[in-house]
């Protein structure tokens, strides 16, 4: 029988200024929300992937549960926001949006454009851009957790209709509850190449949550008042 699992394709740690999200809050909310894996796609940085990543992999060889964790970055290029994922070194960020394409790829990385419509987000790489930088993208976010604009997953999903990427969603999670909002149901797969291939045969879930109901957050400041 086929294995499914779910994979939240867009996670921010606490290595993210932004991100509340420590570890062991990883492993336990994506145990309550059934997350099977999770790539880490900290702002700018690379240092939480790895480190979660190792964390992961301690836990699993113990025979404890843990998230798989995928070693990405969120990089802010001069035309907006773009992941890469199956890094294995920093992407600096400021370059152009080919430069860093270029970057995640000559380093075996696929490119996962993130939020592609959301509009309301000052820089992002508008329809024309995409359609130019088609050759240089493995998969778009399909569904992301929190746009700003909320029909931004609407476009995306028509933008896909297209053209022939994998659709990936992720929750874009900046504290625990959010894990797993949105994910995608893929078969298990072992690897970079095998991942791209199952998640064509993947189906996207999950649902929206506003970036200002924040019951975490509520409780972190009302515990300090
Ligand atoms: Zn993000």
């Amino acid at each position: 029988m086929l294995e499914i699992i779910n994979v939240d394709f867009h996670v921010h740690t606490v290595h993210s200024p932004d991100s509340v999200i420590t570890f062991d809050m990883l492993v336990e909310w994506c145990g309550k929300r059934k997350v099977d894996a999770v790539a880490v796609m900290d702002h700018d940085v690379i240092e939480g992937a790895f480190e979660f990543s190792a964390l992961s992999r301690e836990r699993l060889a113990r025979g404890e549960w843990a998230p798989r964790v995928l070693i990405g970055e969120e990089v802010r290029t001069s035309g907006g926001e773009i992941c890469g994922l199956f890094l294995s070194e920093h992407v600096p960020k400021g370059l152009t949006p080919l430069e860093t394409m270029q970057s995640i790829r000559s380093q075996g990385g696929f490119v996962y454009v993130p939020h592609p419509f959301d509009i309301l987000k000052l820089k992002r790489l508008n329809t024309r851009e995409l359609e130019e930088l088609t050759g240089m993208i493995d998969i778009i976010e399909a569904f992301n957790g929190k746009p700003r604009f909320p029909g931004a997953n609407v476009l995306a999903r028509r933008f896909l209709r297209g053209h022939d990427f994998p659709a990936g969603a992720g929750s874009d999670s900046h504290e625990p509850t959010h894990l797993g909002a949105a994910h995608v149901e893929m078969e298990e797969f072992e690897g970079a190449p095998d991942l791209l291939e199952k998640l064509r045969g993947g189906t996207v879930a999950g649902k929206l949550y506003s970036p200002l109901a924040s019951a975490y957050r509520r409780v972190r400041i009302r515990t300090r008042s």
